[in-house]
């Protein structure tokens, strides 16, 4: 092993000691120095004094999405701008766009975090790697770039787009290391098939970094078949400082967390209460090295748990299990947190139904959702007349459902092609009285 690994195989009492030292720091910091923090802690009376140690973190308000818009441009910086070098921002599609703004040290710390992730997942300075994220505002074109010079791997800064001469390049450079979406990878190796190569022997890749999109385990080995590589995924926010915050090693069981420059918590995200150790909730990250826009306590949004345990690669670091939905999602069904992704992967697991369906909402006069209907079309091959069947389909996937969400639904069958099909984001959720 490198040095790239010694902060990832770090004894745990120091490495809390260390993590207490850097939060208390960065809340004193953002209180002083930040008007957007000073301002957020004044209204919610509370002080840096009264964080002493690590878990009085809970004192502090979070940071919402809408918090970070409201800050727009330039609220949150806690150095004047001349100290900041750089700036990202989200695409955001509705809204402002959230900024991000970087100093110096900044960027040398994110650059560091990007080299370990890079260094769990296999990738040595005797590798070239070709950037295909775009590069631009979005952080994942750059931070990968300067993560992997950090690294020293040869870095190929091709972009987004051009897939051709993407391949081409690929091919004469023997680059070994593909970072891109995972979506990307699989695109780039039906193109080179269509050019009369083959993926597997006429390249010389080992290894893909994926991310910047959900990757399902099928995504997975589907790419890892049509390159002959190890892919592993890895996770990152512009809000909190872009990719760099867990990636996966080699054995693929969970994305390790830098624990040094990040606090995890992981909350029940309709009540914001802390869940014990491997409980699947909201990630809710404090970066704890950041100078120039510092953040505390950011709801990603992203539903997740801290897979308990400790991994077989002998990386002391926790890891974060894969990302199973969005909050945004998230319907509450008699106290139970119930996602539209549960769903949709207990019925991948029926080949009689399709991956259309929908979820029919019923209230109660407090407006409180009091029952849900799953509403799943029928393929064409298990379509059938036989009302016997179809009973005991609806009730099989009915059990599975419970089974995995303890929560049993309502399930109905509907004919092929029978749900309204949206160009766009189809509607997964739909209000009973709407229909
Ligand atoms: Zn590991």
């Amino acid at each position: 092993m490198n040095d790239w690994h010694n902060m990832d195989c770090v004894d745990r009492e120091e490495l809390a000691e260390l993590r207490e030292q850097k939060l208390l720091n960065t809340v004193k910091w953002a209180y002083q120095n930040s008007p957007f923090y000073r301002e957020k802690f004044q209204n919610n009376s509370v002080t840096p004094e009264e964080v002493k140690e690590l878990k009085n973190i809970t004192r502090l308000p979070f940071t919402t999405k809408s918090d970070l818009r409201e800050s727009y441009p330039f609220k949150l910086a806690a150095v004047p701008m001349e100290q900041i070098v750089r700036i990202h921002a989200s695409s955001g599609t509705t809204g402002k766009p959230i900024v991000a703004g970087y100093t110096k040290n900044d960027l040398v710390e994110w650059s560091r975090l990007v080299a370990r992730t890079c260094a769990l997942a296999g990738v040595t300075s005797r590798d070239t790697a070709q950037v295909s994220f775009g590069y631009g505002l979005f952080t994942g074109g750059f931070g990968l770039h300067y993560g992997l010079e950090y690294l020293e791997a040869t870095v190929v800064p091709f972009s987004s787009g051009n897939t051709e001469r993407q391949l081409s390049l690929m091919k004469d450079f023997q680059t070994t290391v593909l970072v891109s979406t995972p979506s990307f990878a699989l695109y780039m190796a039906e193109a080179a098939r269509e050019m009369g190569l083959d993926p597997k022997k006429d390249y010389s890749l080992r290894l893909g970094l994926f991310g910047g999109e959900p990757c399902s385990e099928n995504m997975r080995r589907e790419i890892e078949n049509q390159w002959g590589i190890t892919a592993t995924v890895n996770y990152g926010l512009t809000e909190v400082v872009g990719p760099g915050v867990s990636g996966e090693c080699t054995c693929q069981e969970g994305m390790h967390l830098h624990e040094d420059s990040f606090i995890e918590e992981i909350i029940d995200p309709a009540t914001g209460e802390s869940l014990p150790e491997g409980e699947s909730g909201e990630l809710v990250l404090t970066p704890i090295f950041k100078e120039g826009f510092p953040v505390i306590r950011y709801r990603t949004g992203d539903i997740t748990r801290i897979i308990p345990g400790n991994c077989r690669c002998g990386h002391t670091t926790r890891r974060m299990d894969y990302i199973t939905g969005r909050t945004d999602d998230m319907i509450i069904v008699k106290g139970v947190n119930l996602f539209p992704s549960q769903v949709e992967e207990v019925l991948s697991g029926f080949k009689e139904v399709s991956p259309h369906y929908r979820l029919v909402l019923h209230r109660s006069d407090k407006g409180f959702v009091k029952d849900v209907e799953v509403q799943v079309e029928l393929t064409p091959e298990g379509f059938t007349d036989s009302f016997q069947e179809l009973e005991k389909l609806e009730q099989n996937i009915k059990n599975r459902i419970r089974s995995t969400i303890s929560l049993a639904p309502r399930v109905k069958l509907m004919e092929p092609k029978s749900l309204e099909r949206t160009t766009g984001k189809s509607r997964r959720i739909v209000e009973g009285e709407d229909l």
